[in-house]
Formats: C-alpha cells, structure tokens, sequence
C-alpha cells in the first residue's frame, strides 16, 4: 500500500515570522494525524527553513525545500547544495517544478542531475513533470510525460526509484485555480505508472507514489486522492493559508482506498 503523502509548496512567500507562525499553527492543528497513515511535508522558501526546522522538530510534519544545485559546493553565487539541506534539516526536495522549467529553463537533464544528485544524499526528491495547455490542446500530453518521465529519471535505479515521489503537476492549472478533474488526474497518473513499469517493472512501479500537483483546495482533495493513483497532492497556494492546508490534510486523511 502507498502511503498518502501531502506536500505544501509555500514558494516565494512568507517572511520568516509568518512562516513560524503557520509552521506553529499547522504543528498545532495536525499533531494528531498518524504519520503511518499520512505523511506531511512543508516546503518553506530556504531562507525561513532553519526557524521552521525548529518549530516542527517534535512533530510529525517534515521539512522540504523548493530546489538544490547538483554540486555539493563550489563557486556557485546564488545555489544552495544537498549538503547544505540536509544540515539544515531537509529530508525532501521539490525538483523540477514547473514555475522552474519555466522562468529559469530547468530542462529534462537539469532536473535529472538534480533528482540523482538528491538521491546520492539520501534525500527524497519530489521530481514535478506535466504538459503545458497548449501542448494539452495539441493531444501531446502522454508524449510530454514520456519525455519528462524518461529523460528526467534517466539512470535512477531501481532501489532508488522507491523513494522519488512523482508529482503530476499540468502547468495549466497551477496556480490558475482550474484543477484538472479527477478523471484527468487518474489518466495521467497511471498513464505515468505504466511507464515506469516499462523503464523497471510492474511490481515497483505499483510502490512509487505519484501526487497530484494544480489548483488542490479542501474542495476537490478527496475526489483526487480517491483516484487509485492518485496518492497525495503538492499544494501551492493553498498551504499557505492554515484553514486551508489543514483541511486539505485531514480530508485526505480520511480517503481510504
Ligand atoms: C505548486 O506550486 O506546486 C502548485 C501546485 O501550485 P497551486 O496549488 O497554487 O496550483
């Protein structure tokens, strides 16, 4: 069985003070969820990752980040390492999302790198992959998550590929507050399945959790994670709000599948 995962992508908001804050409350408001049942991952923007590393380290929420460098150091202005995550507490890493793809032209071999690299360290990278609309439009969505799929985890092995977790993100409705129906979900995420079946094999493509990324609101998470490969979500905007976030948790909480 997969174990529901939920990750909140707080992006580039919050100053630290408003992130202890929402770290507090969601430590406050989450404390009773079973973390055999449900994982919880927040992704805070690095530069409020220490203070929030705090507030959670007695709970069951864990700390992400929204990306890394593929080198462990170096002349690298501006880039933060694996090393420096998991120092500072980190044990999953967003790679490969598509507000990256976009604005600074992270390709398939970028993300790669990243995702090995994260996998070296024994990090837990969530690797972000789907079409855009016009590509939608134009009928090309299974050849796009191909080519995300194949080329972005190109060389993971087949002990490392159990733990990526694979988030189902169609850039047309993240952000956008169109949320891809849950039909459109599950076609996708299985159509992801069955190509990592191809690239290993069935029995371990069955274990590798794939979340659903775009729009999630309390409204529509437990029609998402109903879908049999729909096992969580990646939240952007709304884990930044505690009413929301909590309640896209504890509803996926109860899914039972
Ligand atoms: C995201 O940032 O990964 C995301 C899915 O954003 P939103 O939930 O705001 O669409």
């Amino acid at each position: 069985m997969r174990k529901t995962i939920i990750a909140g992508n707080w992006k580039m908001y919050k100053t630290i003070a408003e992130a202890i804050e929402l770290a507090n409350g969601l430590k406050r408001e989450l404390f009773d969820l079973n973390p055999q049942l449900i994982e919880i991952v927040i992704c805070p923007a690095f530069t409020a990752l220490s203070e929030v590393r705090d507030v959670i380290s007695d709970s069951n929420l864990q700390l992400g980040a929204q990306d890394v460098f593929w080198e462990d150091e170096g002349a690298f202005t501006g880039e933060v390492s694996c090393l420096m995550l998991k120092d500072i507490g980190c044990r999953f890493v967003i790679i490969g999302h598509s507000e990256r793809r976009q604005y600074f032209a992270e390709t398939n071999e970028v993300v790669n790198k990243k995702a090995r690299t994260v996998l070296r360290h024994g990090l837990i990278p969530i690797v972000c992959v789907g079409e855009t609309l016009s590509e939608r439009e134009k009928g090309l969505t299974f050849k796009v998550l191909e080519d995300h799929i194949y080329n972005g985890l190109k060389q993971i092995s087949k002990e490392d590929i159990l733990r990526v977790i694979i988030a189902y993100e169609p850039v047309w409705a993240i952000g956008t507050g169109r949320t891809a129906t849950a039909e459109q979900a599950q076609e996708a995420q299985s159509y992801i399945r069955s190509l990592l079946a191809k690239m290993y094999d069935k029995q371990t493509a069955q274990q590798v959790r794939i979340q659903y990324g775009g729009s999630v609101k309390p409204e529509n998470i437990s029609e998402l994670v109903s879908q049999p490969d729909v096992d969580g979500a990646l939240v952007g905007l709304a884990s930044l709000n505690l009413e929301s976030f909590v309640k896209i948790v504890k509803r996926a909480s109860q899914v039972r599948k």
